[in-house]
């Protein structure tokens, strides 16, 4: 016998915790109680019943009839339920509300003729109030809901209650005809239609069921009739709505083997179904295979059934309009947003750790490019969208087509935000790494001897920086995104290389520069400095002789000059040729010649400056009067006797001395008489020159006018105080000079 079903005392339904509750769900489950409360754990039993994932494969099943007429005893029967039957002993009216049982005798898989898939039944109980007197409320609501989720009615009637119009059955079918054009007054588009399949209980057989048929057809008519019709429904008939089968079921008691026997053929008629329409449906037969046709089902996805009962109950028990349309498209919105939560959680887990760690290394200020991001965002897109279409696509299409384009834009606007952080960090470290790697190839260029192709190791590396960002962002495209493409980011790469390039290229010809500057300034170190010593000598002349002619000290500053305009001569040519050989432009080129010539004028200046030093000068006046008095025109030494002029010679040589004085006093070319042309040997600033360009170099009088100082000033080595304080000096050396002689020209006398 039943155990009690789970209900607690106080009649509201036991909140159903755990998993393997699966016994409390003996019974099946209370899906509306005897207070009219929807039971919420409805979607919790089907989901024990394994039915949640079936999609639109699944029927429901409700049994209508008065009380006490077996129905529940042919349900269990049928389709191996155990809804409560009446005690025997008893003869007590089972609960009030309405049960739902999950079909235990689902067919083998593969067996020629099987039930269908997850019937689900239902088995309403007190239907029938006005046998007890009761109101009619609970039958009519019942008879809606059963209508708006069932697929068949099972009508149970005693064989002897046949042909009696005035029957209480009767008046529950009036109930169910008049919900059903309420429910078809709101859902007009729908192809809606019920099997009404009466099962005829304790039929003996002596009136052929073919007889009982028609004369039940005749009462639904007439029955049909009598109900009032919505407007442009009034010439509407049963058949519009209903197709009708029969069945005789033999007593129970009575004939027990005969009962199993035919409630056996009786359920395997609840198997899928295609409509013949040869078959004459008066006759029942008019299907072929089992009852369940297409166009009976509700098309209420399994994993929305409950929510949508739920929906249509609390619009029943309310007294509202039952509205079908609104109601699935109700059904719909929700459970396109928990669909849409769902898979949403999935492309969370796939695809936050990504962002993350995107945004983490944005904020340190150093982005990274993300490894397996392309592939982990093509296969959480695809599996985000595909998933949803598969659960959702079954839902109101309207509805379905927005919350997908919802869909598509959350996933999108995320994986677009992904794409852009992963192109902006390739495109700045591959930007950095090119320069880089390029500096790197010069070091070592410049450690194996300075022989290095600059212009190669740039193209090289830009096209394997190139390469690279490519590869990386061709690896993240995913397909199918509108937004999926790299064209912009990829140009905008392009742009920045060249103008990395080309720093770096600058980088390049200062590195050359100064170079070549360093060149200029040994050289002229060396030669400038030899000219000077010559002085010394007091015969002039460290230079070859020009045209073959002794070398004079008054054409010192032409040698000096001559020196300067081949050393850097020879310096640009070494600069031109090295900068051409990596692409640098014609502009470039001039402003590095232009920089080339005004830092070797510096260098000259500075070699000037230092040889002119007070102390350097001073030695150099000795040392030039020295060989001039104590060497005679032969070069040998004097002896000083005396009878020698020494007086006499001594003032030639001092006289010749000083004369130095004055010319080293000024840069001025002997073959011209005036300063040497600087600003024309140097030339103008290019205009290509930029501020950068212009902002490590020293202003040169008479070339940069704006300095206020003249070529005559730039060209002054010493000024007139210098000059007198150095010939004051000067004549006091030579005096000793002179004394020392005289002193030597006695004790030679002495000796
Ligand atoms: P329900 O109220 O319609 O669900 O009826 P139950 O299934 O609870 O059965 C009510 C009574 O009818 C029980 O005492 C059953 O034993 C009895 N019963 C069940 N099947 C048959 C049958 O085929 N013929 C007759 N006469 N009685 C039956
Ligand atoms: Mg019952």
């Amino acid at each position: 016998s039943p155990t009690a079903p789970p209900i607690l005392s106080n009649g509201h339904f036991a909140s159903i915790g755990a998993e393997g509750d699966a016994a409390l769900y003996e019974h099946g489950v209370q899906v509306i109680d005897e207070n009219k409360e929807f039971n919420p754990n409805l979607s919790k039993y089907l989901s024990l019943e394994n039915v949640t994932s079936a999609g639109f494969n699944y029927h429901l099943i409700s049994v209508f009839g008065s009380q006490s007429t077996g129905k529940s005893t042919l349900l269990n029967q049928l389709f191996g339920t155990e809804f409560s039957v009446m005690s025997e002993l008893e003869r007590r009216q089972t609960t009030k509300g309405i049960w739902m049982s999950n079909n235990k005798k689902q067919g083998e898989p593969g067996a020629a003729e099987r039930m269908a898939d997850n019937i689900l039944v239902m088995d309403v109980e007190g239907t029938d109030g006005r046998e007890r007197g009761e109101d009619q409320d609970f039958e009519r609501k019942s008879a809606l809901f059963a209508l708006a989720t069932s697929e068949v009615l099972i009508v149970n009637i005693w064989e002897h209650q046949v042909g009696l119009y005035q029957g209480a059955n009767m008046g529950l079918l009036k109930t169910v005809f008049e919900v059903n054009l309420q429910l078809f007054l709101k859902d007009k588009h729908t192809t809606h239609r019920s099997l009404l399949f009466f099962v005829i209980r304790d039929f003996i057989g002596n009136t052929p069921l073919k007889n009982l048929q028609k004369t039940l057809l005749e009462d639904l008519s007439r029955l049909w009739d009598t109900i009032s019709k919505p407007a442009g429904l009034e010439k509407s008939t049963i058949h519009d709505y209903f197709d009708f089968q029969f069945y005789g079921l033999p007593h129970k008691g009575y004939q027990p083997d005969q009962f199993v026997t035919e409630a056996k053929k009786l359920g395997l008629r609840f198997r899928e179904g295609h409509r013949d329409p040869k078959r004459d449906a008066l006759k029942g037969e008019f299907s072929e295979g089992g009852v369940f046709l297409p166009e009976y089902h509700r098309r209420i996805p399994a994993d929305g059934f409950a929510h949508y009962a739920e929906g249509i109950w609390d619009q029943i028990v309310n007294n509202k309009d039952l509205d079908l349309p609104t109601q699935q498209e109700l059904l719909a919105q929700f459970r396109c947003d928990e669909i849409l939560r769902e898979v949403m959680t999935g492309f969370d887990e796939a695809i936050v750790g990504f962002e993350d760690k995107q945004a983490e290394s944005v904020r340190l200020g150093a982005p990274e490019v993300l490894g397996g991001l392309g592939a982990a965002m093509r296969a959480a897109r695809a599996k985000t969208l595909k998933s949803f279409e598969t659960e959702a696509s079954r839902y109101h299409k309207g509805v379905y087509q927005r919350k997908s384009a919802e869909l598509q834009g959350k996933v999108d606007t995320r994986l677009k935000a992904l794409f852009h952080g992963q192109l902006s960090a390739a495109h700045k470290s591959g930007i950095q790494d090119f320069s880089d790697s390029v500096t790197a190839a010069v070091k070592d260029g410049q450690k194996k001897g300075g022989s290095y192709d600059f212009a190669e190791i740039v193209t090289k590396e830009a096209q394997s920086s190139l390469e690279k960002f490519e590869e990386v962002a061709r690896s993240t495209l995913v397909d199918g995104a509108s937004w999926s493409n790299y064209k912009q980011e990829l140009s905008l790469y392009k742009k920045d290389l060249a103008e990395v390039s080309a720093r770096l290229r600058r980088d390049e010809m200062r590195r050359l520069a100064t170079r070549v500057e360093r060149w200029v300034q040994s050289r002229l170190g060396e030669s400038v400095g030899l000219e000077f010593n010559a002085l010394g000598s007091g015969r002039a002349g460290g230079g070859a002789p020009e045209n073959g002619e002794k070398p004079t000290e008054k054409d010192f500053w032409d040698r000096i000059w001559n020196l300067f305009e081949d050393t850097v001569l020879d310096a640009e040519r070494r600069f031109t040729d090295r900068a051409s050989s990596f692409d640098a432009s014609i502009d470039e080129v001039d402003v590095g010649l232009w920089r080339l010539r005004r830092k070797s004028w510096g260098v000259l200046r500075a070699k000037i400056e230092e040889e002119m030093i007070e102390g350097n000068l001073l030695l150099k006046l000795r040392e030039n009067f020295e060989d001039k008095f104590r060497y005679d025109e032969a070069g040998v030494p004097r002896i000083w006797r005396p009878t020698d002029d020494i007086e006499g010679i001594y003032t030639r040589a001092r006289e010749s001395t000083l004369t130095l004085i004055p010319l080293l006093s000024r840069f001025r070319l002997e073959r011209t008489g005036g300063p040497p042309p600087l600003d024309r040997w140097i030339g103008h600033t290019p205009s290509t020159a930029t501020p950068a360009d212009e902002e490590d170099l020293a202003p040169i009088g008479g070339v940069d006018e704006d300095e206020g100082k003249s070529l005559e000033e730039e060209m002054t080595i010493l000024s007139d105080t210098k000059r007198q304080e150095l010939t004051v000096r000067f004549k006091k050396t030579a005096d000793g000079v002179y004394v020392e002689a005289k002193r030597s020209a006695i004790g030679g006398m002495t000796q």
